[in-house]
């Protein structure tokens, strides 16, 4: 009997310790972790400089409010405002909870309500950011959303200009759908959105919980794209595994958000912030964002070479280390397998499997993992 809510889904996998990109099992087995705690961990598990940041943190104070000047609140503040090019950070615990930041930013910086989001997008599991998700199954049982909140498709630049308005408050999305399948966004999609919502004075917020923190190359993803949003939230890869979400904003919004108005108990947490500091130093550095771009086509490369031709792989999309493999093999099925021969890996959508390794990952990581797939989807 279990004391915990079944929520989850979970594999037969228990971890007993973790180091880079190998996980092992309680049982001894060996697995080469390609899902990274679900775009989490992407200095791997356990970095050194990132622990002992975290131990020397744990030496000083663990909690304290809000209440407090606390100096490495701002420096990790002008790290990540820095790496966005923008200008203020609120910090949260989760993605979810950065989200719901965002969208109340947006209603209350333009006094209205209606906020776009797209088709197979996913925001989080709170009552806002469940509202602004655009998959139904997210939603089923939780009687009536958040109101105000339209889905479009996805890429579809005619269906936003139809219904984009006076009234709008934002237009919100990924810039990769990463829960929902994997899919990027458009140049042309996002240059559109940019401009109708400059023209109706609606805010552009890209949810970068996912593609953010170096995950595609750039310190974010909308940045291959060379737009300008106005909000911008991250979490996952921030803390590399310690929890802290944030809304990155422009300095036009800074009265919106006025002492009393919107807070966090956790939010900013100085265990957390210590982690995302370290993090983002490493991260944010020419030479690491370049490894990474080379890391990307060099996988990606191998994937194409050993997988595309294969009869059960119908696409390999993706966006620097954030991959998915489109399959006509049922997913739980394939993911057993693949964690059978000492691979994990991660569903997305209805039928990709989706790779998120550690951005440290090496490239005999790298060859392993291809060759796992290659014989895993061979034998189907
Ligand atoms: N936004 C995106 C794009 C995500 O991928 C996720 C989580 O998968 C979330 C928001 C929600 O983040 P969290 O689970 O930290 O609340």
């Amino acid at each position: 009997m279990s004391y915990l809510f079944p929520t989850y889904a979970r594999w037969e996998v228990e971890p007993e310790t973790a180091e880079g990109s190998i996980m092992i099992g309680k049982d001894g087995k060996r697995y080469l972790d390609f899902t990274s705690g679900i775009g989490v961990c992407s200095l791997g598990h356990r970095p050194k400089n990132v622990q002992d940041a975290i131990s020397k943190q744990l030496d000083k104070f663990w909690h304290v409010s809000n209440l407090f000047i606390q100096s490495e609140q701002e420096t990790a503040a002008k790290l990540l405002t820095e790496g966005a090019g923008m200008d203020l950070v609120f910090f949260a615990n989760s993605g979810a909870e950065a989200n719901e930041g965002a969208i109340k930013l947006a209603r209350k910086a333009t006094g209205r309500d209606k906020i776009i989001t797209f088709v197979n997008s996913f925001h989080g599991r709170t009552f806002a950011t469940m509202a602004a998700t655009g998959q139904d199954k997210i939603k089923t049982g939780f009687g009536p959303m958040l109101e105000k909140f339209v889905y479009l498709p996805f890429n579809d630049t005619k269906a936003l200009q139809e219904e984009i308005d006076q009234n709008t408050a934002a237009v919100m999305l990924e810039v990769v759908q990463g829960e929902g399948g994997l899919y990027p966004a458009e140049q042309e999609f996002l240059n559109s959105i940019q401009q109708l919502c400059k023209e109706n004075g609606a805010l552009f917020i890209i949810d970068e919980v996912q593609t953010g923190i170096g995950r595609t190359g750039k310190p974010f993803a909308f940045q291959h794209y060379q737009l300008t949003p106005d909000i911008v939230t991250s979490a996952k890869a921030l803390g590399n595994g310690l929890p802290i979400g944030a809304v990155i904003g422009r300095k036009a919004l800074e009265d919106v958000f006025g002492p009393g108005s919107h807070g966090s108990t956790f939010g900013g947490n100085p265990v957390s912030v210590a982690a995302a500091i370290e993090t983002m130093k490493t991260i944010f550095n020419e030479e690491f964002l370049a490894s990474v771009e080379q890391k990307s086509q060099y996988l990606s490369k191998k994937l194409a070479e050993n997988l595309e031709s294969l009869a059960e792989v119908t696409t390999i999309r993706g966006l620097g280390m954030m991959i998915g493999i489109e399959t006509t093999i049922e997913l739980p099925i394939l993911l057993k397998k693949l964690r059978e021969k000492g691979l994990l890996a991660l569903p997305a959508g209805q039928n990709t499997l989706r790779l998120l390794p550690p951005l440290t990952v090496t490239e005999e990581e790298m060859d392993e993992a291809v060759e796992i797939l290659h014989m895993v989807l061979k034998e189907f």
